[in-house]
């Protein structure tokens, strides 16, 4: 069993050399946010991480959450936690001053964000929904409904849920059954069964906020007809504190696969007393701001659950000793060489570091384009991130959370059949990843997302934007020119053919709209290795630009990005042509054959 590092060097490089953290935060009036600050908020956060979240994550994955007679009970060390990130005031990181957040951007603190999830994923899942919570009050909600819920959840007082799924209503929400029923005193009263919930109920707070979608009764059929309240566990008193319950009781909790430490709730509404937030049937679009943050979260999962994968691994292949190097005894001391020195366990654990460090640049550059879309003076400026946000956020979250699969499977191949094992740790990376993969939208959604509202949607204008912006910080960078030749070509080779793809479906879809389906997967995955070959291209060219301080220690940790580098381009970037093949395969060799023929 191994502990969590924050691999703080990686995350200040992706920060500062990669993305020019400081810059792009003083484009935003935030001059302020210098690398000192931004290196001090990893710190505090990557301390509070290490100490402690990262025994909790064990801790909570043995015990479980536990549902006695309606009540939650957490993990031991779960609520003592809540406490002091609340009381360290991370829970307000993001939120508007005027609520007693502290209103920082993302790229100020998206790096110990990351350390929070590696510590205790099923942990930070409490706070996380909590902040999408208040992202979606603070778009949506009058301002009686804002001072009443939103500083209680900066301040950790309360939590905040997502009600959305139902039993028979989990992707298709037009299948949504719960009721709101309006009140002459301006409330509803809300009834229906909520599944899934996570953390729907729990012994954190005093009081949950639950975000609930429900039709009104004049709603009209499909989607279109959802509406969202704001509904409280217990009523709110006259001074605003939390009085008698209000109709919503927690069934019982799911056995699952993985994240045992978070609850997830059925929850039952019985007339419970809510309060519309936004339009009638106008519910989804403020929940789409909850959940476009919410998938950059579960992206971020993905990429945390990955690093951890990967720390575990690297251990174990230096200290467990089997067999010889190919190439003759390496540790000629010992009876046999360490995990390491073999080809395939190389393979395995570049192929993880590759993943990981790529889409570390990836999802943090998603973070900067969402914080240049919430807060840059120009609306043109603003204009073009949302639809380089608008294509990024369904590849990041599928791709990394696929991504995270294939690391953590990796982690428990490297450690062997101990890694099938409970005491290694590493099977329970495996377990909680699964889930990152089909929440906040499975990832077949988002491949439809991506390809179908984003792409075809928009008339290819998004995918043109973000390959524009690739050329121009290919053409700016100043480390561009001692990036192998070969490297840059294979980059502007893979986004021309992201364009031809583009055109290839769209060309196809005026004569079968099932080609959208058909292609997304592919597509998605052909666009997530093209961004991450570039992000890899900007690894190196800023690697070139960085003088560095020679020191020994410096000089190995270049090689082995030098090294990640050249793997990623020669071993993995070929997997881009494969996508692209099935692609270009069309939809009739899926559609043509039929039901009773595919199921036989
Ligand atoms: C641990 C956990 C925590 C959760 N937390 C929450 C929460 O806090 N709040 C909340 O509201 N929900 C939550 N969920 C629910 C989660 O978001 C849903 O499970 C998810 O959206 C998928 O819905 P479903 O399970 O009904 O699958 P289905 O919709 O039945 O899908 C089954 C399969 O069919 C595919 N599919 C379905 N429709 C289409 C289509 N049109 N085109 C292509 N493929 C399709 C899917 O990709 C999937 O592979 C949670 C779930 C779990 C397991």
């Amino acid at each position: 069993m191994y502990e969590y590092r924050a691999p703080r060097r990686d995350m200040q490089f992706v920060l500062h050399e990669v993305l020019q953290a400081e810059q792009a935060l003083a484009a935003l009036g935030r001059d302020d946010l210098n690398r000192e600050l931004i290196d001090g908020v990893l710190e505090e956060g990557a301390k509070f991480s290490e100490s402690v979240l990262s025994p909790l994550h064990w801790q909570g994955d043995q015990e479980g959450a536990r549902w006695e007679r309606g009540a939650v009970r957490t993990p031991a060390g779960y609520k003592a936690a809540f406490d002091a990130f609340a009381a360290a005031g991370w829970m307000g990181t993001h939120c508007d001053e005027a609520f007693g957040g502290q209103g920082l951007p993302y790229m100020a603190s998206i790096a110990a964000g990351e350390t929070f999830v590696a510590g205790a994923m099923a942990w930070r899942m409490a706070s996380g929904l909590t902040e999408g919570a208040v992202a979606a009050l603070q778009h949506g909600a009058a301002p009686l409904q804002q001072t009443q819920f939103i500083p209680k959840m900066v301040a950790g007082e309360w939590t905040g849920t997502m009600c959305l799924t139902e039993p028979q209503c989990g992707t298709d929400l037009g299948l949504m059954r719960t009721r709101a029923v309006p009140s002459a005193d301006g409330t509803y009263r809300l009834s229906g069964t909520k599944i899934f919930i996570t953390y729907g109920e729990h012994d954190l707070t005093d009081n949950i906020v639950h975000l609930v979608l429900a039709k009104l009764p004049d709603a009209p059929g499909g989607t279109r007809g959802i509406s969202l309240f704001v509904v409280p566990k217990r009523r709110l008193l006259a001074d605003g504190s939390p009085g008698a319950a209000n109709g919503v009781d927690c069934e019982r909790i799911e056995h699952k696969m993985g994240i045992h430490g978070s609850p997830t709730c059925v929850m039952r509404f019985e007339n419970a007393e809510g309060w519309l937030v936004g339009k009638p049937h106008g519910g989804l679009a403020v929940m789409f701001i909850m959940m476009n943050h919410a998938r950059l979260g579960v992206a971020l999962q993905g990429l945390a659950l990955a690093e951890r994968a990967w720390q575990a691994a690297a251990l174990y292949a230096t200290d467990r000793l089997q067999g010889r190097s190919l190439r003759g005894p390496v540790a000629v001391a010992q009876p046999a060489d360490p995990l390491h020195v073999h080809p395939d366990v190389r393979r395995m654990l570049l192929t993880m570091r590759a993943f990981v460090e790529g889409g570390r640049v990836l999802l943090y550059q998603a973070y900067q384009w969402q914080d240049t879309l919430d807060r840059h003076p120009e609306a043109a400026v603003r204009q073009q991130a949302e639809s380089l946000v608008g294509f990024v956020v369904p590849v990041a979250k599928a791709f990394l959370t696929d991504m995270a699969m294939e690391v953590t499977g990796m982690a428990v191949q490297v450690h062997g059949g101990h890694g099938f094992i409970r005491d290694t740790g590493v099977e329970q990376l495996m377990r909680d990843a699964k889930i990152t993969c089909l929440y906040e939208g499975t990832n077949g959604i988002q491949a439809l997302d991506l390809m179908g509202r984003k792409v075809i949607g928009s008339g290819g204008a998004t995918v043109q934007t973000l390959l524009a912006e690739v050329q121009r910080v290919m053409a700016t960078a100043p480390g561009a020119a001692n990036v192998p030749a070969a490297w840059t070509a294979a980059v502007h080779r893979l986004a021309q053919e992201l364009g031809e793809l583009t055109t290839v479906v769209a060309g196809r879809v005026t004569h079968d709209t099932a080609e959208v389906g058909a292609a997304a997967h592919d597509y998605l995955n052909h666009a997530a290795y093209t961004l991450l070959a570039w992000c890899w291209w900007r690894t190196v060219a800023a690697l070139e630009q960085d003088p560095g301080i020679a020191t020994n220690e410096s000089l190995v940790w270049t090689a082995g990005k030098r090294a990640t580098a050249r793997f990623f381009f020669e071993r993995l970037l070929p997997r881009a042509a494969a996508h692209a093949a099935a692609v270009r395969a069309g939809a009739a060799g899926l559609m043509e054959v039929p039901a009773e023929a595919l199921l036989a």
